[in-house]
């Protein structure tokens, strides 16, 4: 990676170059790492072959399920937040601390598997039906979980309770209210973190799980935020971006992934732009989400409107974790730097998940789908020719029985052409 820097120097480019040079070292070569933390980043990027024979373009996916604690790009964020909240004497390791978000999606996993691997509890509020019990999951999950309605694949939420998270569902709410999820989150932080002890704990009055009282012995702890929290865009500035960076050995034409809090999007191309200024960074957008009129005609519609009571989710689409209808801090980070939107049918994504099964074996989750159609849009208005850099953030083995229980069973369909993907 010297290497690198150096021979970029000759182009000319040191003054571009020369304030990174840290942030591309750290994408260094393999070697043993300390614990399941070291098992995060420096993700393979590989070439999709069946999108890039068709397309003239090199469209390269980086392997985000390849993360090693909760296995998606998450990891990345997950141990940044927590990592800086240990540098600011919030978080102590091994003091059984917790960890509050408002996710049961890959945001929670990943800080679930680090709460365990650094000696923190995990509560986790995720979004449920409004006509189900408040005391879900605890009895229902002993009847059929796999038939409760959700936001998230049950298998998500089932990983959390296996991995000891407290998980607690509640009805959906605009995020401007105090019964939306992540503001329940970071009231239930802040009741139980604002005293030395756990007295306050009765104010939650409509805490559904008694055992979260009882196993917060320490009052202490932290509302980690994915949202706001811009620890979430930093790590895919210091890690995501200088190893596309090095990967590629400086040479990108695109830029394409989704946004759920848009700590991706924003990371990667607030690293990549100073130093790529012709880089195009395109952003995929589900249906029901509300970016994709940001990025192109700069207008957004009512959040409560949007994120309101009269729809179960917040984003009307089966894709998981990407697409939201407010700017966050995560997305304000980097908007400006986002030259170009693709929306994306669940149709599209559920037809693009199953052609790189069966044209490449890939088997990933809806939200990298969407990312594979929107890099594809954009080899196609690029020309061939072009690299475009796209991110594969999770498995589809997280999505067994939403995504892929709509996107059916692979079968013999080896012939099928990329424009019927495209014009699903
Ligand atoms: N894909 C999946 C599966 C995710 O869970 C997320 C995060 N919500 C994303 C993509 C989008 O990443 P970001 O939050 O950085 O915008």
């Amino acid at each position: 990676y010297q290497e690198l820097s150096r021979s970029r120097s000759e182009d000319n480019a040191t003054e571009q170059i020369s304030p990174t040079n840290g942030l591309i070292a750290r994408a260094g070569p393999p070697t043993i790492v300390e614990g399941i933390e070291g098992c995060i980043g420096n993700t393979p990027l590989f070439r999709i072959k069946s999108l890039s024979d068709e397309t003239g373009c090199e469209i390269l996916g980086k392997a985000e399920f390849l993360n090693g604690a909760g296995q998606s790009s998450k990891d990345r964020v997950a141990l940044s937040m927590i990592e800086i909240a240990e540098e600011q004497g919030i978080l102590t390791p091994h003091s059984g601390d917790t960890i509050y978000e408002g996710t049961s999606g890959s945001t929670g996993i990943s800080l679930a598997t680090l709460a365990r691997a650094k000696g923190y509890l995990a509560h986790m509020y995720g979004i449920r039906h409004p006509l189900l019990p408040t005391q879900w999951p605890k009895p229902l999950m002993h009847m059929q979980p796999s038939c409760l309605p959700s936001d998230q694949a049950i298998e998500k939420s089932n990983l959390l309770l296996k991995l000891g998270a407290i998980v607690d569902r509640v009805p959906p709410a605009p995020i401007v209210e105090q019964a939306n999820f992540v503001n329940r989150a970071r009231a239930l932080a802040k009741t139980h973190t604002a005293s030395s002890g756990i007295s306050s704990a009765s104010a939650d009055e409509q805490s559904d799980l008694p055992a979260a009282n009882e196993r917060m012995t320490r009052g202490r702890g932290f509302f980690a935020d994915q949202f706001e929290n811009e620890a979430n865009w930093r790590a895919h500035y210091e890690g995501t971006g200088p190893e596309l960076y090095a990967q590629c050995g400086g040479r990108i034409d695109a830029f394409v992934a989704g946004a759920g809090t848009g700590g991706t999007i924003s990371g990667v191309a607030r690293f990549l732009k100073p130093l790529l200024p012709r880089l195009t960074v395109v952003l995929a957008d589900p249906q029901g989400s509300g970016l994709f009129n940001r990025v192109v005609y700069g207008v957004m519609f009512d959040v409560k409107e949007r994120e309101g009571t009269r729809r179960r989710r917040q984003v009307d689409t089966i894709v998981e974790g990407i697409g939201i209808n407010r700017v966050t801090a995560n997305f304000e980070a980097g908007k400006e730097m986002i030259d170009d939107a693709v929306r994306v049918t669940d149709a599209q994504a559920l037809a693009m998940a199953r052609w790189l099964v069966e044209k490449d074996g890939i088997f990933i989750g809806s939200s990298s789908a969407v990312n594979c159609i929107a890099a594809v849009k954009t080899a196609r208005k690029l020309g061939p020719g072009h690299r475009i850099v796209t991110v594969l953030s999770d498995s589809g083995s997280r999505h067994l029985s939403r995504f892929w229980a709509k996107a059916g069973d692979v079968g013999g369909a080896v012939d099928t052409k990329l424009e019927n993907v495209m014009n699903a």
